[in-house]
C-alpha cells in the first residue's frame, strides 16, 4: 500500500469529497479550507512537487492548468479565484505529492 495520502485518496483507500475525475487527475474538497471553495488538484501518477517535473510532464501539466478555471466555475466561482502550488518545506508543502490548491468565494482574503 502507497505511504503517500494522496495516492491512497487516489485508490480509494482514504476518501474524499471528490468534485472530479479523468485518466489523468482528480479534484476533491480540501479537509480543512481556508475559503468557501478549497479544492485541490492533483495528477494520478505520483509527483513529489514542481521541482521533480521533467519534459515527459509537459502534457499532463498543461492539462492540470487548463482544467482550473472549469473547475472554479463547477463550484460557483464565476468571478475569479486563487491558485496555488506550495512546494518543499520552506514553500510550506506539507503533502509531498503535487497539487494544485483551488481558492475562491468568502473568506478568501484572510489567506495569504
Ligand atoms: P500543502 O500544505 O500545500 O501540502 O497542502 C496540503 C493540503 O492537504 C492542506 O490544505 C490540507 O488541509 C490538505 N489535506 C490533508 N489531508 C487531507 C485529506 N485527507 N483530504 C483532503 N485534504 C487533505
Ligand atoms: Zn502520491
Amino acid at each position: 500500500m502507497s505511504e503517500c495520502l494522496f495516492c491512497r485518496i487516489i485508490d480509494g483507500t482514504i476518501p474524499s469529497d471528490k468534485v472530479f475525475e479523468d485518466e489523468q487527475i482528480i479534484a476533491f474538497k480540501d479537509i480543512n479550507p481556508r475559503a468557501a471553495v478549497h479544492l485541490l488538484v492533483i495528477p494520478k501518477v505520483h509527483i513529489d512537487s514542481l521541482e521533480q517535473l521533467t519534459v515527459k510532464h509537459q502534457m499532463l501539466i498543461g492539462h492540470i492548468m487548463n482544467i482550473l478555471p472549469q473547475l472554479a466555475k463547477s463550484q460557483g466561482l464565476d468571478n475569479g479565484f486563487r491558485t496555488i502550488i506550495n512546494t518543499g518545506p520552506d514553500g510550506g508543502q506539507e503533502v509531498g505529492h503535487l497539487h494544485v490548491h483551488i481558492l475562491g468565494g468568502q473568506g478568501l482574503s484572510s489567506f495569504n
